[in-house]
């Protein structure tokens, strides 16, 4: 199966994958892993650009990444729900793919798409595992589910930060394929305006989940479960 990725983002827009977890996408891709993304929709309600336009960039900024596999869900932008023929459709999506790790949308965002995304996401998630639920596809259930925090103003600290400063350029260079929603933008998405211009706006916010790990640059993640460690003095980050 070629479609079948380690780790997986499933995202409700083109260019919130790159926007997100873009950098931690490249550098698994680096690393040697399979990576994968789906989009919940085609974009076709978005303010700025068409879906065929957001197509023709959604495939150019999967080169740019580099990720092995790229599905759309076909499901109507600006009217996701969380609903029974939603599941299945993504359910048979993450049967098809097989990731170990799936990076999904934080469960608050500005965005009603962003919010349902990560609840669908995670059912559909716990769902693909159930022998008898039915549907296309070989049962399969991800080990472990992560919430992209990346631009998130809500009081939660994240769990961890990948260190992206290897991957920043390549972040970049995706998000920049979205020309159609990004040449001459001042906010997108979750990131809200300060009257710099985006990709700077974007590098800032990088630079301050970085700096939380005391790196150039970084995304920040969070899940619910416990992390495990083998051996405190692995433990990288100085506190004092
Ligand atoms: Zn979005």
């Amino acid at each position: 199966m070629t479609q079948t990725v380690d780790l997986l983002a499933i995202a409700a827009h083109r260019d919130d994958a790159e926007l997100t977890c873009g950098g931690t996408l490249a550098k698994a891709v680096k690393a040697g892993h399979r990576v994968g993304i789906i989009d919940l929709t085609q974009g076709e309600s978005g303010t700025r650009g068409d879906a065929a336009t957001r197509a023709a960039e959604a495939e150019r900024a999967t080169r740019a990444l580099g990720v092995h596999a790229r599905l759309n869900a076909g499901l109507p932008d600006a009217h996701l729900h969380n609903d029974e023929p939603s599941r299945a459709k993504l359910i048979e999506l993450i049967r098809a793919m097989r990731p170990r790790v799936v990076i999904l949308p934080f469960p608050i965002g500005r965005h009603p798409d962003h919010r349902i995304a990560s609840e669908l996401g995670r059912d559909a998630c716990y769902l693909a595992g159930l022998a008898k639920y039915g549907g296309a596809g070989a049962p399969h259930r991800p080990l472990k589910v992560l919430y992209a925090l990346a631009y998130r103003e809500d009081p939660v600290k994240p769990s961890f930060v990948v260190d992206i400063s290897d991957a920043f350029d390549t972040k970049m260079a995706a998000i920049r394929c979205y020309a159609s929603q990004f040449d001459g933008a001042r906010a997108a998405g979750e990131i809200h305006p300060t009257g710099q211009d985006l990709y700077e706006l974007i590098r800032v916010q990088s630079a301050h989940y970085g700096s939380l790990i005391r790196r150039p640059y970084g995304e920040p993640f969070f899940c619910q479960e416990t992390l495990e460690v083998d051996d405190v003095l692995q433990l990288g980050v100085q506190s004092l």
